[in-house]
């Protein structure tokens, strides 16, 4: 057992960023910024295997708590929802939003559910072209939310996607998973119903969202299914490849190694990735878990103005910049 010297960190915020694979880099930019009005913020390659793109959607500042990111792999499977995995990536709407996005997504053809209540919302199910299960989440709580405008996007700022709520992950055992979340992370149960359990993060928001000046903070739901009979899920496009949580800075980062190790879960090494430092830790559901910085955030290597319009690349990759050029497919038409 390692000796904890740190201070115990304080509790989470909420999401930074939710990754999942794809298939199609075009259609996957296609469906997040003109079907669900999203701003790509960051075009690079994936950095682990960099003839693949890393492309990464949020709202128009790219505010840490609305980032969906993707592996676009285009000999990639389908993949297929099991235990140890996120069921849902839910974005938060506000309770007038509900008609005009049923609408929308009628009128553009895309694959979603009636409406339905769950615990104090109204939530649509939608599905991407790869299937992935995406949720929109109308309650009263995101009113407050500060989120950035997406320019020149159709979909009138009133109704636009205010970051994530949260996220659903669905374990054959909850109880381990629910216990590193709330005694270690912060979280708090608030809510039980048809065997799943809500939790909220309770960290104040001292970061980008308090700069803006505004109270309520995007990503802060986990809802955890159990289900004792869930086969193994299968890697694949439409399926979540990790969640990441909010860290303030570098030391609270190093706080939270220390934390999980407490624990016997032993977190990655602190590894650079341009626009955060990141560490990676499998929980014992078996859903990745990242921590990542606020800082240095998507303005670091080009302006915040033209954010997503080039192909950006680590200094380790610039050499190879042609050749990556040549191998990545077009983005738009
Ligand atoms: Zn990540």
């Amino acid at each position: 057992m390692p000796h904890n010297t740190g201070t115990t960190p304080p509790p989470i915020r909420g999401l930074h960023h939710v990754t999942a694979i794809a298939k199609d880099p075009k259609k996957n930019v296609a469906f997040y910024t003109r079907v669900l009005g999203l701003r790509l913020v960051k075009q690079t390659v994936n950095f682990d295997d960099p003839g693949t793109y890393h492309l990464y959607f949020a709202d128009g500042a790219g505010t840490p708590g609305s980032v969906l990111t993707f592996f676009p792999w285009p000999n990639v499977a389908r993949g297929e929802l099991g235990a140890g995995e996120t069921k849902a990536t839910m974005f938060a709407i506000t309770e007038r939003s509900v008609p005009f996005w049923l609408r929308r997504l009628s009128a553009l053809g895309v694959e979603h559910d009636a409406p339905v209540q769950r615990f104090d919302e109204t939530v649509i199910a939608v599905r991407d072209h790869d299937g992935m299960r995406l949720e929109l989440v109308a309650s009263a709580r995101h009113e407050g939310i500060g989120f950035a405008e997406v320019q020149g996007s159709d979909v009138p700022a009133e109704h636009a996607l205010r970051g994530f709520a949260g996220v659903s992950l669905v374990l054959r055992s909850a109880s381990k998973t629910i216990d590193l979340l709330t005694r270690t992370l912060g979280y708090a149960e608030v809510g039980n119903s048809d065997g799943v359990t809500r939790l909220m993060a309770r960290g104040a928001d001292t970061g980008q969202g308090a700069v803006m000046g505004q109270g309520a903070v995007m990503g802060r739901i986990i809802d955890v299914h159990e289900d004792q009979g869930a086969q193994r899920g299968r890697t694949g496009s439409g399926t979540v490849h990790h969640i990441a949580f909010r860290t303030k800075d570098d030391a609270e980062q190093q706080a939270w190694q220390d934390a999980l190790a407490q624990r016997g879960l032993h977190a990655t090494e602190i590894l650079d990735r341009q626009y955060f430092h990141s560490i990676y830790v499998r929980e014992p559901g078996g859903v990745l878990l990242e921590f990542a910085t606020d800082a240095p955030g998507f303005a670091v290597d080009e302006p915040l103005a033209t954010l997503g319009q080039e192909l950006k690349l680590p200094a380790q990759y610039e050499g190879m910049r042609d050749a990556l050029r040549a191998r990545l497919p077009a983005l738009v038409e």
